[in-house]
């Protein structure tokens, strides 16, 4: 399958189509978290009291970085081209689909993404889990199989192949998963032109 013809792409959204601004070491020492633990694994593990606490101190950090956002190079052209395109568009973030749609409207993007196909980290299972793209296969009528998840992490790509989808990982200079990922480009703009 080439990646031009696909037409069912899901976007994760922080440090895929924006600017990596997440200073993760900050938050886990601002939350107590130890450093090499998954800071949403570790809150879910807390007492309900100081997990919620700690959730909203999450949520307000996190809306002043997605006011903030900026686009990622090549991220607002390649969205609109598969929008012109007439592709089916969804994102699938750890963050809050709230903030997500914040940041969406920041960098320009808010129309090209039907809130109902923004699923965050209240409407699915976290990533690497591949409860969302499940769920947005499923809300698609179409198969797994026939998604493409794109994404600058590990768990984007083991998200997409437990779902059973394509993968492609961006805004790395190198693919340290190569096993993981079903194309590899430097950043958006990279990406675009492999569209053919
Ligand atoms: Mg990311």
């Amino acid at each position: 399958m080439s990646l031009g013809s696909i037409r069912h792409w899901v976007f994760d959204m922080d440090g895929t189509l924006t600017v990596a601004v997440h200073d993760f070491a900050a938050i886990r020492e601002a939350l107590g978290i130890p450093p090499e633990h998954d800071i949403l694994t570790h809150l879910a593990a807390l007492p309900a009291e100081e997990a919620a606490a700690k959730h909203a101190w999450l949520l307000e950090h996190e809306r002043d970085l997605a006011i903030a956002s900026k686009p990622a190079e090549g991220a607002v052209e390649l969205v609109r081209e598969l929008a012109g395109r007439g592709c089916q568009l969804a994102i699938l973030t750890r963050n809050a689909r709230e903030l997500a749609h914040v940041t969406l409207e920041a960098i320009g993007l808010a129309d090209c993404f039907a809130v109902e196909h923004i699923l965050g980290r209240d409407e699915a299972a976290p990533k690497p889990n591949p409860d969302g793209l499940l769920k947005i296969a499923q809300a698609w009528d179409v198969s797994p199989a026939s998604l493409v998840m794109v994404g600058d992490y590990r768990f984007d790509l083991d998200c997409g192949r437990a779902a059973g989808a394509r993968t492609v990982l961006v805004n790395l200079p190198d693919n340290p998963w190569p096993e993981l990922a079903d194309w590899h480009a430097a950043d958006c703009r990279a990406l675009r032109s492999l569209l053919g």
